[in-house]
């Protein structure tokens, strides 16, 4: 029978904050549910509409140093002055079972996965807004932060660009639903890299018996 098992991918969304990773995140995961989202822990706290658990894992300073030197972050790091991290167990669960993990994390996260065990299973995309001015209007349109931490956002938002060119694809997030058909496409055609899908040489030797046994071709 065909083995058509994947490996699992690690898809890997970083942009500065304001230019759709989350939109463009929620918008992936409803195309395809079989998706699972990496849910980070974070001392930052709860914006409106947020919930613990599906957002992210909120959690006090100390419990999150405690998940960290219990070993159980893939990666982590300081943003905005707030500590984030993905927990390890739930990646490790889906990429043993073929399973895509979709992560919306900066770039220190995604260095930090890419140089880990996992680093075959890593596929990055960098979103970058369309210009300086839009990244500001989505950041103020988000309505979600004091306008002192727009403007922290802003402030820190090249250090994020200045790392564009280490991810795989870069993606410009002009119109939404042509950044999400670009998405959506980079993701399928990955999918289908040979390194993906392990059960082809399988496949390529059922072929050559088959092909072995017709000598009237
Ligand atoms: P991030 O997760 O990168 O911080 P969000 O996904 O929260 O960014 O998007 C910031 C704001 O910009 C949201 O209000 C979102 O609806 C809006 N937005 C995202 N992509 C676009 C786009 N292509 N055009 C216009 N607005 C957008
Ligand atoms: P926000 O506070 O806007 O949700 O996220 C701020 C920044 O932290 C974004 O760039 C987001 O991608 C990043 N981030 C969220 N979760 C993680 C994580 O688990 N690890 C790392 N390294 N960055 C994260």
């Amino acid at each position: 029978m065909l083995n058509n098992k994947r490996r699992g991918l690690l898809i890997i969304l970083s942009s500065p904050s304001g230019a759709g990773k989350s939109t463009l995140s929620r918008r992936l995961m409803k195309w395809d549910p079989s998706l699972s989202f990496s849910v980070s822990s974070t001392t930052r706290s709860m914006r409106s509409g947020e919930e613990n658990g599906k957002d992210y894992f909120f959690v006090s300073e100390e419990e999150f140093s405690k998940q960290v030197a219990d070993g159980e972050m893939l990666e982590h790091a300081q943003v905005f002055d707030c500590s984030y991290g993905s927990p390890k167990k739930p990646v490790e669960n889906a990429i043993n079972h073929g399973e895509d993990v979709l992560f919306d994390i900066d770039w220190q996260g995604a260095q930090q996965i890419s140089n880990s065990a996992l680093q075959e299973h890593v596929l990055s995309i960098f979103i970058l807004p369309p210009s300086i001015s839009e990244l500001k209007n989505r950041l103020e349109k988000r309505g979600q932060d004091t306008h002192d931490i727009v403007k922290k956002r802003m402030e820190k938002s090249w250090d994020e660009i200045s790392h564009w060119a280490g991810y795989d694809y870069v993606v410009i997030n002009d119109d939404l639903d042509k950044t999400e058909a670009k998405l959506k496409s980079i993701v399928a055609a990955e999918r289908l890299r040979r390194s993906q899908q392990p059960g082809l040489l399988d496949h390529v030797r059922t072929l050559q018996t088959e092909f072995e046994k017709h000598n009237d071709l």
